[in-house]
């Protein structure tokens, strides 16, 4: 755990506003013009630009090719701190990292690094909280408080990546491959945010950080309009969509903007997603006990899965993580195993996501952005 206590008590007071200008919520173009504004030449900014993306600085003093002069006003107007850790907690051997940050209005997100022997997936938010209130998440009970701003979002991949870098996490120094769009938040509900920084976050550096977009996942409650139009992007990114249910009775009850977007709306969505993009779509499914995790739930799943097509689509069953207050539980382990082999046998490849961080509150679905836990 850190903190910075008095200062971001102060913070903490502040209302809710807009965070401050940051280089990566700016054009190419808008950030010459400010760093013409503090009098420099327009090619400052490419080079603070390579600080951030490329050496994954914002700290003067790395800034060698900056005139020690200037480098404090350049950071100040372009480079400012956008997020504060306030605590740390930590998991499998320090493996699985979930920080707590604090923003520059007083609003808190969470962002989860996991380290496996061969890649390292950061979990980021895209909302202070989120509107749409699924009865099982942690931090749909908190409703929505602002969107992140593109450089938020992008600050959370910086500092993950840098810590990856520097050896922080254990395992020796090393990279991060991996981003999710699976934290707070529902990223396409913040989508022109969320798109530039899913730009930001494949481009080479030092446009972006270079994370290869096949490593990079966008997961959504099932907004159609927003599937459709990320579809047309043109990013070879993966779509993950959360189903959680075959049927729209249980659905509605479970993700109430199933009232909105039914199941079959989503799931032909998910599939125009593959027709264009070619990248295979992801199904979450949080199991949970006497809930959603019938076998005739599951081979419902699977007769619309597969009529839809074969090969564009796998199922991510997901462990129900515990929340509080929630009446739910996650189903037991026969079951579970029942409901991935019934989807098996329709011929619908079929992974049970991990549960890594669940023992800090880390895991899908449990973070909620408190202090008080
Ligand atoms: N809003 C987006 C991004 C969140 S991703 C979305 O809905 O997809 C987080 C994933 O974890 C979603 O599939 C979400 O439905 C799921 N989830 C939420 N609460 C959970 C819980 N308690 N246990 C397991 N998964 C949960």
């Amino acid at each position: 755990m850190t903190s910075t206590g008095a200062a971001l008590d102060r913070q903490a007071a502040r209302p809710r506003g807009r965070p401050p200008r940051h280089l990566a919520d700016l054009t190419p173009d808008a950030r010459v013009r400010e760093v013409q504004a503090l009098g420099q030449p327009a090619f400052r900014a490419r080079q603070l630009a390579t600080h951030y993306f490329a050496h994954l600085t914002c700290d003067p003093a790395d800034m060698t090719d900056v005139p020690a002069a200037v480098r404090a006003p350049l950071v100040a107007a372009l480079l400012p701190t956008l997020l504060t850790p306030v605590r740390r907690l930590t998991a499998d051997r320090g493996r699985t990292v979930k920080t707590l940050w604090r923003l520059a209005d007083g609003a808190a997100v969470e962002s989860v690094l996991m380290r496996y022997p061969r890649r390292a997936t950061l979990c980021l938010s895209s909302q202070v909280g989120c509107a749409l209130a699924c009865a099982f998440c942690a931090t749909g009970q908190r409703g929505l408080v602002r969107n992140l701003s593109t450089a938020e979002i992008l600050e959370q991949v910086r500092v993950a990546a840098r810590a990856l870098v520097d050896g922080d996490v254990p395992g020796g120094p090393g990279r991060l491959s991996n981003v999710v769009f699976m934290g707070m938040g529902e990223p396409l509900a913040n989508y022109a945010r969320t798109l530039a920084a899913l730009r930001a976050v494949i481009a080479p550096a030092p446009t972006g950080f270079g994370i290869s977009a096949r490593n990079v996942v966008v997961s959504t409650v099932g907004l159609v309009p927003g599937i459709d139009r990320l579809a047309a992007e043109g990013l070879p990114v993966t779509l993950a969509v959360s189903l959680h249910a075959p049927d729209d009775a249980l659905r509605s009850e479970l993700v109430p903007v199933n009232a909105r977007w039914d199941v079959a709306q989503v799931l032909d969505a998910a599939h125009r997603y593959f027709e264009v993009t070619g990248r295979r779509v992801s199904v979450e499914y949080a199991l949970m006990r006497d809930v959603n995790d019938q076998p005739w739930r599951a081979d419902r799943l699977g007769r619309l899965l597969t009529a839809r097509g074969s090969g564009w689509v796998h199922v991510n069953p997901i462990p129900l993580n515990p929340v509080p207050g929630s009446r739910w539980t996650a189903s037991d382990a026969d079951t579970q195993a029942e409901f991935v082999a019934r989807l098996r046998a329709h011929g619908v490849p079929t992974t049970v996501r991990d549960t890594r961080g669940s023992d800090i509150d880390g895991a899908c679905g449990q973070l909620a952005g408190g202090e008080d836990e």
